[in-house]
């Protein structure tokens, strides 16, 4: 064969290949994925969900949120935002509690305490056994999702809870303590055994002590009530040699220096030197920090291993917090190429439109704290460099949000820090998450131009979130629009 030819007919391979590729990315493939709570089943009825979910949003994957406390991921539109143009017309500001939407199996709940946490609000009503049967009729996958959030009048809570600096009960619990991890893992295997499921996705909107004090996220923070030093956690700091008593009186001084740096009394070395002095004289701040971190993947590992065991086929994998995209010291945290042991999917949140409110309150919690120093517009503008973002200034962000290339910088990185990993990337994108009144709303079009940015970074799907029940249909068809337009619908 001449070389000409030759070229031509390895292009020509590389092109048939590179088709191949292409067919095998269908929709088959992709995971279209959206979260919808028990209550829109209810409200609506669930062959018309299923029937709105497919034809807007051509979606065959429900993550369905079978446990939490949370509104965030349970229940109808929070009180205080409008209501979508679906569902039922009124809030459920009187009827809400949460728990678990499934049936409670108690054989599976022997090696803990927190056997007590069956949802009331729709009686004997099991969304998995209603639901998934329906789902797996029209082809669609069923992964239960839950959270790490709880309410404090759940039978035996307080056995479970962290302790704060301060040896205080705090409504979080400890990942540490046996009763809770155990729950974890055995609401997991509940789900794996009982029903027929395709995969189960957890998630834990939290980070450590060092963090925490700082405010260090786009929520508050008491850096009196960070966590944890309950005695499991002080029995495994022991074993990791470190000492429990330095590190609580390096907390003690963090919480001076937070509030302190609140009430505008600036150090005499300014924040960021008064900071580095605490960390060096106490490392035992970061060694906490840690302790926390790998005590959530150690959390993560059980969870997997037990489902595992139940069944290799049943997909596992995390709901990774969003302050993942602003505050670089949790970003750190997320060594997703550590996390691919555990995992065969990430639901990395790269919500857009809220972004931008929540790196606003973002910057301004870490202005009174680390960087007390820095102007706002600058600290953004750091961030903007280390984080690697083209963003609006911070009088613009919440009014505007995040940008699509945001979507897509976000998806490329974490797509590039799975390379060579069986873990699969399925961003989470905002539709309708509640902002302020005068804040940016989600659109049609900005919908659908993140999802095109998270396939253009290679995603190998995308989760749209937070819950159908506050999703407007035309912004979801925005996300159907896209998929249309890849091929994908
Ligand atoms: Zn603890």
């Amino acid at each position: 064969m001449e070389r000409r030819n030759f070229i031509q007919g390895a292009a020509g391979g590389m092109l048939l290949a590179a088709a191949g590729n292409l067919q095998s990315q269908t929709a088959h493939d992709k995971t279209i994925g959206i979260q919808v709570g028990a209550v829109s089943f209810i409200d609506e009825g669930t062959e018309k969900v299923l029937d709105e979910l497919q034809q807007d949003g051509s979606v065959n994957t429900l993550f369905v949120a079978t446990f939490t406390y949370g509104r965030g991921i349970a229940g109808r539109q929070v009180p205080g935002q409008p209501l979508p143009d679906h569902g039922k017309q009124e809030y459920d500001t009187e009827t809400f509690h949460g728990g678990s939407y499934t049936a409670v199996h108690p054989q599976y709940y022997k090696n803990t305490v927190l056997k007590d946490f069956r949802a009331p609000e729709f009686g004997n009503y099991d969304v998995l056994e209603s639901v998934l049967p329906a789902a797996r009729k029209r082809g669609m996958k069923t992964i239960c999702w839950y959270e790490d959030v709880f309410r404090g009048d759940v039978p035996n809570i307080e056995k479970l809870q962290e302790k704060d600096l301060y040896g205080r009960n705090t409504t979080t619990l400890c990942f540490n303590n046996p009763d809770y991890r155990n729950w974890l893992m055995a609401i997991a295997e509940d789900w794996s055994r009982s029903y027929e499921i395709d995969g189960i996705m957890w998630g834990s909107e939290r980070q450590g002590a060092f963090s925490n004090a700082l405010g260090a996220s786009h929520g508050g923070s008491d850096p009196g009530k960070v966590t944890c030093f309950c005695s499991f956690c002080q029995t495994k700091a022991k074993q990791r040699g470190i000492n429990v008593e330095r590190a609580r009186t390096g907390f003690l001084e963090l919480e001076k220096f937070v509030r302190a740096g609140r009430a505008k009394q600036r150090p005499i070395d300014g924040y960021y030197v008064a900071l580095w002095r605490l960390m060096l004289k106490y490392p035992e701040l970061l060694s906490w920090e840690m302790l926390w971190t790998d005590s959530l993947r150690e959390t993560y590992a059980a969870i997997y291993h037990r489902v595992k065991e139940v069944s290799p086929a049943i997909g596992v994998g995390w709901h990774i917090w969003h302050n993942n995209s602003f505050n670089p010291i949790y970003r750190a945290e997320q060594d997703l190429a550590e996390l691919s042991h555990y995992s065969d999917f990430l639901k990395i949140v790269i919500y857009h439109n809220c972004g931008g409110e929540r790196m606003a309150t973002y910057i301004n919690n870490v202005g009174s704290t680390i960087y007390g120093d820095v102007p706002a517009q600058d600290l953004l503008d750091f961030h903007y460099r280390v984080l690697d973002y083209r963003e609006k200034s911070l009088a613009e962000i919440s009014r505007t949000g995040l940008s699509a290339d945001y979507v897509y910088r976000e998806a490329k990185r974490a797509f590039d820090g799975l390379s060579g990993t069986k873990t699969k990337l399925w961003p989470g994108i905002d539709i309708d998450i509640p902002t302020a009144a005068n804040h940016s709303k989600c659109t049609p079009d900005g919908t659908k131009e993140a999802v095109l940015a998270a396939f253009r970074a290679g995603s190998h799907g995308v989760i749209l979130s937070r819950k159908y029940s506050e999703m407007m249909l035309a912004d979801l068809k925005g996300a159907g629009a896209a998929l249309k337009q890849l091929g994908l619908a």
